[in-house]
């Protein structure tokens, strides 16, 4: 491995996690041949399997290795019905996002035909733009508790955690990301009208950071009002940045607008520092193991992991072998076609 090779860190998970990556791989090792990239990378088996086997998740120092020789992680999908704690699921999913500070979740969506749009007389102008969801904290975070568990008087808590730094850095992040793709129009949204100390911050932040970014047409808008308008009209998005629960839930939307779970990607990132990489969908149980889910979103995700390494050309190139297995409906069966996932990840191997 020469000084300059970048190395990259697989865990395929479970579930579908496991095909779709291996298909993923392959759609890397052709672009390191084709476009003569300096990428290395290595696989490792944490997930359900191992964590029955051994009570591991993941070994002790993980993060600070990934921290040390890695450049970027991929991980497949992670969740399995014989773990129902999901507890392996958190301590790598969450783990890696904590411990990492990935405070940046980018979600694109975009339209790679105009059929699978499920919007009438929808082409592929209207639909494309990109959610930044901050990551690290909201209501996800996990703070609270119950009290009174498994009475009538039970009570439950869920705290929403907001800080000033963590709000400002996201907004930031997804204001300096439009003006750097020549991106004119920007939305955040939230809820302060019925989440007035929370969200309250939100607002607070975002009118301060839009003032340092006069060329961006920034607006606000209620996220009900937002869920309508992505419905009635994508076309007037291209950046939308919001809370942690808002930009899971939006995102969904967004894959459905693209066609569905199985071509949506995802990037987990902290500016300068190791990032991750990962599909939107999950570790779908239910066709696990049936050679029926759809790869591409894991080859979209090699492509955003590439672009994010610098390497825009063969990131390019992902996204049009894929948009060519659709065109040449060399699709599984969620896309209306009738490969499995290790033909059409071989099929789009072979375009790169
Ligand atoms: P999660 O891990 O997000 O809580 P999950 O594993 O139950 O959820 P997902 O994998 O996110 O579910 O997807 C929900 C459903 O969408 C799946 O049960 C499956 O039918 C479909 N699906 C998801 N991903 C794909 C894919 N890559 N190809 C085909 N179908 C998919």
């Amino acid at each position: 491995m020469s000084e300059k090779t970048r190395r990259i860190a697989f865990i395929p998970g479970d579930g579908i996690g496991i095909e779709v990556t291996a298909e993923a791989i392959k759609a890397l090792e052709a672009l390191i041949k084709s476009h003569g990239l300096a990428v290395d990378y290595r696989v490792f088996d944490w997930g359900a399997e191992k964590y029955l086997r051994e009570g591991v998740s993941l070994p002790e120092g993980a993060f600070d290795i990934f921290r040390r020789d890695y450049a970027a992680i991929f991980i497949g999908a992670l969740g399995d019905p014989r773990v129902p704690s999901n507890q392996h699921a958190a301590d790598i999913l969450l783990g890696t996002r904590f411990n990492l500070d990935l405070y940046v979740n980018q979600r694109p969506v975009k339209l790679l035909d105009a059929r699978l749009c499920p919007l009438k007389n929808r082409s592929e102008q209207d639909v494309d733009f990109v959610i930044f969801r901050e990551n690290t904290e909201g209501l996800y975070v996990g703070m609270g508790g119950v009290f009174k568990k498994n009475t009538p008087d039970e009570i439950a808590v869920q705290e929403d955690m907001n800080t000033r730094k963590g709000v400002e850095r996201i907004l930031v992040y997804a204001f300096e990301y439009a003006g750097a793709h020549g991106l004119k129009k920007l939305c955040m949204s939230d809820k302060a009208n019925a989440l007035p100390f929370g969200h309250g911050l939100w607002q607070r932040a975002f009118a301060e950071v839009r003032k340092r970014y006069p060329g961006i047409e920034s607006r606000h808008l209620y996220v009900d009002t937002l869920n309508m308008e992505l419905v009635r009209d994508p076309s007037q998005f291209e950046v939308i940045v919001t809370c942690n629960m808002f930009g899971d839930i939006l995102s969904d939307l967004g894959a459905a607008l693209q066609g569905g779970l199985g071509l949506a990607p995802s990037a987990n990132i902290h500016p300068g520092q190791v990032s991750m990489f990962e599909t939107v969908h999950g570790s779908a149980p239910n066709i696990a193991g049936k050679n029926v889910a759809n790869p591409m979103a894991a080859v979209l995700t090699v492509g955003m992991m590439l672009d994010h390494l610098g390497h825009a050309q063969a990131a390019a190139r992902a996204e049009e072998a894929v948009r060519e297995a659709i065109r040449e409906n060399v699709t599984t069966p969620d896309l209306g076609g009738s490969f499995g996932t290790r033909e059409t990840g071989d099929w789009i191997a072979a375009r790169l």
